[in-house]
């Protein structure tokens, strides 16, 4: 151990301060300023939108229930401006990254957020559970940023951590799913694809052909069929720790090398993809969950299948429980299909209830969470963590986070005026309280 001090510059004051600007982030950034208050947004990649963008991840999951949409204001602002092509409704959408990538740099240059990319948070100052400042790290070096009310929308729930928070990870075991590294190809003739991604697994595995027998394969998903290109969500990376930089060292190495077994696979087993090629992969390990934030409500699957409706609803949300299996067992693999793979299913017009509790770090008073790493159980966080659910929590968080910046005191929102600012920003609230 050693101690370590320095002096360093308090380089911005806001009302809000955003940690992450992936979709929660972005979403809680435009949502408090849009209601009048100075935002500070650090964003430690080189773009916004998280693991849609810098992940790779090739396509938005559902934004509505099949009857109506739920991620509404923000996120379908985003989804409409970077997909205008594809009518929002029922499908899950193909991703051109770069379109995204070009939308979150519009939204947010157009609006009064005050945002840095390259900037991480590494440490939180907080005195009884007040956060006073956090400090973030960058080219420049180590400068600090005062705000009345933090948004922790890190995904991995860094800023709670830092400050000391309470937080839960993984399993009983402490366990989490398997990370995948997104890959962008290219060279695909999807005129002539006619088998689904996994038809002809078993004949490579008993061909020798991966180095492990991975039965769930998400697939290559079409993101410009007439030029051939596809967004692949290919593969895992089993026993990855997320908190950990040298395992994710290990996770995104191991990524890259294994595009080769699924290149070949593709080329040797799949019509069309014969001169398939993994272009690219991502520069960020698509991590499925590490951290949950204990907040002063924990979502959970009681919730899912009772259709939970809250005196709080800061949203409703539908996608299903969506739990990769976290080894390359067989008969493992065959009990998740079973638990998962139609069990925490909704129909049309079903969707759950998300409480404004569910938003509040148990240890802090002025800061609040929203994303990936939100309140909620673990099969919980695995419907909410997609990006709609993540739009509908980070607004609802920014918008908190504008109502709470007077007092500075987040459990001091009142429910109606929240729920009236979110109506404001466009959200769909049927169970708001008159
Ligand atoms: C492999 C994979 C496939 C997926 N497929 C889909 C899909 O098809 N459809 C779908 O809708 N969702 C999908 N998801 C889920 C979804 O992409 C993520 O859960 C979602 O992006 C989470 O949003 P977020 O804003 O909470 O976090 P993220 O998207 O992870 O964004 C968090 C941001 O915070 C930044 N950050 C982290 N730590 C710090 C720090 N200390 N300081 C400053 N910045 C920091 C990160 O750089 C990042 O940009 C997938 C996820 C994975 C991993």
């Amino acid at each position: 151990m050693i101690a370590y001090s320095r002096n360093i510059p308090l380089k911005y004051e806001a009302d809000v301060f955003v940690a992450g600007g992936g979709p929660a982030g972005v979403a809680a950034a435009l949502a408090a300023s849009r209601l009048g208050k100075r935002v500070f947004l650090a964003e430690a990649q080189g773009m916004f939108g998280g693991a849609g963008t810098a992940g790779l991840v090739p396509s938005f999951a559902v934004f509505g229930d099949g009857v109506r949409i739920l991620a509404e204001g923000i996120g379908r602002e985003v989804r409409e401006a970077a997909c205008p092509d594809v009518p929002i409704d029922t499908k899950w959408t193909p991703i051109r990254v770069e379109d995204l990538k070009r939308t979150y740099d519009r939204l947010l240059a157009e609006s009064t957020v005050n945002y840095s990319l390259f900037t991480s948070v590494c440490d939180v100052v907080s005195t009884d559970g007040h956060v006073d400042y956090v400090v973030l790290t960058a080219k420049s070096g180590l400068f600090a940023v005062k705000a009345s009310v933090y948004v922790d929308c890190t995904g991995d729930g860094d800023l709670c951590a830092l400050g000391g928070g309470r937080f839960e990870a993984g399993d009983e075991s402490g366990d989490v799913m398997p990370a995948t590294l997104c890959s962008l190809w290219a060279g695909i003739d999807y005129g002539r694809v006619t088998l689904g991604d996994g038809a002809r697994l078993e004949d490579a595995f008993r061909d020798g052909v991966f180095t492990y027998e991975d039965r769930h394969l998400s697939g290559i998903f079409h993101t410009d069929q007439a030029l051939g290109i596809g967004g692949g969500n290919v593969g895992h990376t089993f026993g990855v720790d997320p908190l950990d930089e040298r395992s994710l060292t290990r996770s995104i190495m191991w990524g890259r090398k294994s595009m080769l077994e699924y290149r070949r696979y593709y080329r040797e087993y799949i019509p069309g993809y014969e001169r398939a090629e993994p272009v690219m992969t991502a520069g960020m390990l698509g991590v499925r969950e590490s951290r949950r934030i204990v907040c002063d409500y924990m979502l959970n699957i009681d919730d899912f299948v009772a259709q939970s409706v809250f005196e709080d609803e800061i949203g409703r949300y539908c996608y299903p429980v969506d739990i990769h299996v976290m080894t390359t067992d067989k008969s493992e693999y065959s009990r998740f299909q079973k638990e998962y793979g139609s069990q925490y299913r909704y129909g049309k017009g079903e969707s759950y209830g998300i409480p404004y509790r569910a938003l509040i770090p148990a240890s802090f008073d002025n800061m609040l969470t929203a994303g990936r790493c939100m309140g909620a159980d673990r099969r919980m966080q695995a419907s909410i963590r997609v990006m709609p659910g993540c739009f509908i929590t980070g607004q609802a968080a920014g918008a908190a986070a504008a109502l709470a910046a007077d007092s500075g005191d987040v459990r001091r929102v009142d429910t109606a005026s929240l729920q009236e600012k979110l109506a404001s920003l466009g959200a769909y609230l049927p169970n708001r309280s008159k």
